[in-house]
């Protein structure tokens, strides 16, 4: 078997490479270090050991000996082991060492390149590390040692002559002294100078300043580690390519509340626009057995939910039926979400109301006809449908697809939401499980909440909050689109 010395990236997950993600699925063991992307593991294998091999900073740390140690032992053992670093293996992440080990015990071993701090954190910060017109050359220099001792490996005053752009790693507890060496050694005073902390991460924190100003600078801002600085005339360009920060939800924090298996696709979405999501599922789907609706007996089928469109599917399924059965029913959905699965039951949804709330579908099933309908849904869901239609004198049956039952959040979980800026809330399910969730001391007042829609606004009412934010279009995009304007108009008022 092979030993694979992986880079995982400098933190933000979609930096991770597709060799990287194919090695974490298949490996039997991962030794895996603290800088990696903290979703990096998540598609690891059910039964993967998984051994954190981290060096804390000062803090106690597994020795680079244990480290080896284990990958030669594991690597004999014929297990197929993955070596997962920060950023690239052989970029100042001792990844040669490991290599010698390996070669010198005479284990296979493959090296997966990631991407580097130095690139990727000046990339984000708006910073070409090259420029054609400002520099033609680029060093990594690692700034851990102090330049001021007199053993000190690295030549600080050819470094200084170096024609080119000056990375830094590791080097922000140095900066001052790295600095001062750097102007004796004949850099100008006066190059920009940047420090970016937490390089691609959604809290990316960029400092600007010159070769004279900047350990000030980062010193008053209080930056710490994970951080590279970055010295040349290229560093201006942050002013004008900053891209990072100018995306709408940039440093905003929002957590999402509802079923993990909806999470997801939810907080991609606002990461996508820059936003930290925090997924704290407080809500799962509990499907609830039962028969499959009788074929041909309705003539209006009414979906509420994707989750029921996927249980009505999968009891016709598990009697042997499809969506034949549905035969000579019109089919309703409350809304493009609910439509869409439907679409991929291979159903196109005849009704699909203006808003989407069970009002609207009222509303938009006044001109149907309908004399025997089913009305498939959750447990809690209202009344208002099945009631409207008795009222026109059909006669409606209600197929019980699912409850929505509390999902306890973890510790951690409970700590990340304190911390975020608005919490979402896409149905009146997250609001009840999730004040039940963070318990008694509720969350600070500063935190706002974000509400799909007017019925999940009445149920933050009913446990004595507003909502800041309320979509206008009650489904996701609706949602995303009114914390993109509550951002946009409080930055306005800022
Ligand atoms: N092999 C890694 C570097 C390991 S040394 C790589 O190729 O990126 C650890 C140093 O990398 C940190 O002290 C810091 O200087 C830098 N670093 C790692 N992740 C970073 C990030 N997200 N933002 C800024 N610097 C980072």
């Amino acid at each position: 078997m092979t030993v694979y010395l992986v880079g995982a990236g400098p933190g933000d997950p979609g930096l991770l490479t597709a060799r990287a993600l194919e090695l974490i699925a298949a490996a039997d063991v991962i030794v895996y270090d603290r800088l990696i992307p903290v979703s990096a593991l998540e598609g690891a294998r059910g039964d993967a050991e998984l051994v954190y091999a981290g060096k804390e900073g000062g803090g106690p740390s597994v020795s680079q000996e244990d480290i080896q140690r284990l990958l030669l032992e594991h690597g004999a053992a014929g297990r197929l082991v993955v070596r997962l670093k920060g950023g690239d293996p052989f970029v100042f992440g001792r990844g040669g060492e490991e290599a010698e080990a390996l070669h010198a015990a005479g284990i296979g071993f493959e090296v997966v390149p990631g991407i580097t701090a130095g690139v990727a954190a000046s990339a984000y910060a708006g910073i070409p590390v090259t420029h054609r017109d400002a520099a033609s050359a680029v060093a990594f220099v690692t700034g851990h040692e102090d330049p001021a001792k007199p053993e000190s490996a690295l030549d600080w005053s050819a470094l200084a002559r170096f024609p080119g752009t000056l990375v830094v790693y590791m080097g922000v507890r140095q900066l001052a002294t790295t600095a001062e060496h750097l102007i004796a050694g004949g850099r100008p005073a006066d190059e920009p100078a940047v420090v970016i902390e937490r390089g691609t991460l959604p809290d990316q924190r960029v400092v600007t300043g010159t070769l004279e100003t900047i350990a000030d600078v980062a010193a008053a801002e209080g930056v710490r580690a994970p951080a590279i600085s970055l010295f040349g005339p290229v560093a201006e360009l942050h002013e004008s390519l900053s891209w990072f920060d100018a995306r709408p939800l940039a440093g905003v924090s929002i957590a999402v509340t509802r079923a993990r298996a909806q999470a997801s696709a939810l907080a991609a979405r606002l990461r996508d626009l820059g936003a930290g999501a925090v997924e704290a599922p407080v809500i799962r789907i509990a499907p609830i057995e039962g028969p499959p609706p009788e074929p041909g007996r309705y003539d209006l089928v009414c979906l509420t939910s994707p989750n029921g469109v996927g249980l009505l599917f999968a009891r016709l399924e598990a009697a042997g039926l499809d969506a034949r059965a549905l035969h000579g029913a019109r089919v309703a959905a409350i809304g493009p979400g609910t439509a869409a699965a439907l679409g991929e039951h291979g159903v196109i949804a005849d009704v699909v109301p203006e808003r989407f709330i069970a009002e609207g579908l009222v509303e938009a099933l006044a001109e149907v006809p309908v004399s025997r309908a089913l009305v498939a849904r959750a447990a809690e869901a209202r009344d208002v449908l099945p009631e409207a239609l008795r009222r026109r004198g059909a006669e409606v049956e209600i197929m019980t697809l699912y409850e929505t039952v509390a999902e306890p959040l973890t510790e951690a979980q409970r700590l990340a939401v304190a911390g975020v800026d608005y919490v979402t809330f896409t149905s009146s399910s997250t609001v009840r499980f999730f004040f039940d969730a963070v318990g008694g001391g509720g969350l600070p007042e500063r935190v706002r909440l974000a509400s799909i829609g007017p019925v999940t606004s009445d149920a933050l009412r009913e446990r004595g909050h507003e909502p800041d934010v309320e979509a206008e279009q009650h489904d996701i995009d609706g949602l995303v689109a009114a914390l993109v304007a509550d951002v946009a108009r409080r930055a306005v008022a800022a």
